[in-house]
Order: structure tokens, then C-alpha cells, then sequence
């Protein structure tokens, strides 16, 4: 395994969840990261209590979800490190609904953010990657896009697209020294499902046969440290006991 002391990683969704434990643990790595989120208190302290070196750490506020957004983050990532050693794309957003019940403003959030954001990301960041001749992006999907879910059928929708584009892609760069790799969570303990109402759970959710954000974390940590010159392109992750 190689170390990744010093890579240049993005992670989008820093500022909670699945996310902030990506900074932690790539932040342990001795990373230097660009941590997005819309939230500007959270994401600016989940940076401060990762006690990195002053100046390899920066926060980007953007909205994935447009094109402006993503183009503002890899402009600030290659500003600030001259490069980008690996890119995550994590923010995303879902929760259980029924089909009548899902609105057309749910839909279009649910795919600009799980599935259009990536896109934009292959645009902006590709052709840099390209040029520098080495680059790795992992995306997060999710075990609901490997089935149908009932429940989650526009959630589903956009992460099994998100599975047969991130291969398509990386089957077009791989010859560039490129990566795109698919990263798919069983259900993980976060505050998920507040991304599509927009409110705070009022109680705990129960966390029985969840994964914990660190052991995703650990998952994303394994992918970018694999040898430069294998391609881990899939991975499921899910809890070893299921809840009774
Ligand atoms: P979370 O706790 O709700 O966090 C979501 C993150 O995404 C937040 O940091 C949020 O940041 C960011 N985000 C959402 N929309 C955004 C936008 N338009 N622009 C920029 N940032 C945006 O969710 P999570 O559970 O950590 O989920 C992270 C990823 O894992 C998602 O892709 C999700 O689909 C996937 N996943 C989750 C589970 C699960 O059970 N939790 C299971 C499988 C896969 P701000 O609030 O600061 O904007």
C-alpha cells in the first residue's frame, strides 16, 4: 500500500455525516485537503478540529449541484495545491418516499446532487487530470443503487446511474493513468434523511445494524492508497450483522 502523505484530496459533503469522517481519516493520513459543504459553521469547524498544519487545510463554499459550484471548487483546489491528487464526491441527498409522494422539486434535487454534480466533476476535473497524467475520483454511491428499493426509488435511480456512468468514465480514462471508483454504503449511521426535508431529526436514529461514518471512512482510505498501478473500480460495504 502506498502512502498518501501529502496528497491533494477534495471531498465534497465535509461538513457532516460520511464526509466529515473522510476528513478525519484522510486527515490522519497527513493529507492536505479542500473540505465543500453549504454550510459555513459546520464545515469550518469540522476543519479546525482536524489540528492540520496551517495552510493544508481550505473550505470551499459551493453547491455541487451547479455547474458554477463544482468549477469554483477544482479552480480553488488547483489554485491553492497546484493539483489534485484525488477527488471524492460525497455530497448527495435522499430519504425514504413514496413515488406519489415525491414532488418534481424532490426528483430534480435528488438527481443535480447525487448524479448531474458528477458530471460537472468528469468535466472540470478530466482534462486537468489529463494533463497532469495521474488522478483518482471515488464516488459514493450506495446499495440502494444496486436494487430498486421501495421507498427510495428516485434515491435508487440516481446512484444506479451514478454505478453504469462512474464505469462508462472510467473505462475512457483509465489509459490516462485516471481512476474512478465506486464506493456503495450499506445503510451508515448520519443524519441522512435531513437533506431532502430540510429538518434536524428531533431523536437519535437507531443506529442498530448500521455502518459508523469511520468505518466508510476507512473504506475510502483503502481505495486511495491501493498501488498506483491497480484499479479497484467497485466496492460494497455494508454492517456484518444485520438488524433482527
Ligand atoms: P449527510 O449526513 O446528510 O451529509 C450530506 C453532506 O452532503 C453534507 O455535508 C451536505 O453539506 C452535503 N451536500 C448535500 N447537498 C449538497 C450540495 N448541493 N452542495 C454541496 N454539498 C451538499 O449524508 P451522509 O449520510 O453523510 O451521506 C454522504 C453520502 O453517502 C451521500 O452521497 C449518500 O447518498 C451516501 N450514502 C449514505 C448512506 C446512509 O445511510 N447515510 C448510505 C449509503 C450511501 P451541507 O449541508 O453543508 O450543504
Amino acid at each position: 500500500m502506498r502512502s498518501i502523505r501529502d496528497k491533494v484530496v477534495v471531498i465534497t459533503g465535509a461538513s457532516r455525516g460520511i464526509g466529515e469522517a473522510v476528513a478525519r481519516a484522510f486527515a490522519a493520513e497527513q493529507t492536505k485537503l479542500v473540505l465543500c459543504g453549504r454550510d459555513k459553521t459546520r464545515l469550518e469547524k469540522v476543519a479546525r478540529s482536524l489540528k492540520l498544519p496551517e495552510g493544508n487545510v481550505v473550505t470551499v463554499l459551493a453547491d455541487v449541484s451547479t455547474r458554477t459550484g463544482m468549477r469554483e471548487i477544482v479552480n480553488i483546489a488547483y489554485r491553492k495545491f497546484g493539483t489534485v491528487d484525488l477527488f471524492i464526491n460525497n455530497a448527495g441527498v435522499g430519504g425514504h418516499r413514496s413515488i406519489t409522494e415525491t414532488t418534481e422539486r424532490e426528483y430534480d434535487l435528488m438527481m443535480d446532487t447525487n448524479l448531474k454534480a458528477v458530471f460537472y466533476c468528469f468535466k472540470e476535473l478530466i482534462p486537468r487530470m489529463r494533463k497532469q497524467n495521474f488522478g483518482h475520483i471515488i464516488n459514493i454511491s450506495s446499495l440502494a443503487g444496486r436494487m430498486g428499493v421501495p421507498g427510495l426509488a428516485v434515491y435508487s435511480a440516481s446512484k444506479a446511474a451514478l454505478n453504469t456512468f462512474s464505469e462508462a468514465v472510467a473505462g475512457e480514462v483509465r489509459n490516462d493513468n485516471i481512476k474512478v471508483s465506486v464506493l456503495s454504503p450499506g445503510s451508515t449511521d448520519t443524519d441522512f434523511a435531513h437533506g431532502l426535508t430540510g429538518k434536524r431529526p428531533t431523536s437519535s436514529p437507531d443506529s442498530k445494524g448500521k455502518l459508523t461514518p469511520d468505518e466508510v471512512a476507512e473504506a475510502v482510505v483503502f481505495l486511495a492508497r491501493q498501488n498506483q498501478s491497480a484499479f479497484t473500480s467497485m466496492v460494497d460495504i455494508r454492517p456484518l450483522r444485520v438488524k433482527k
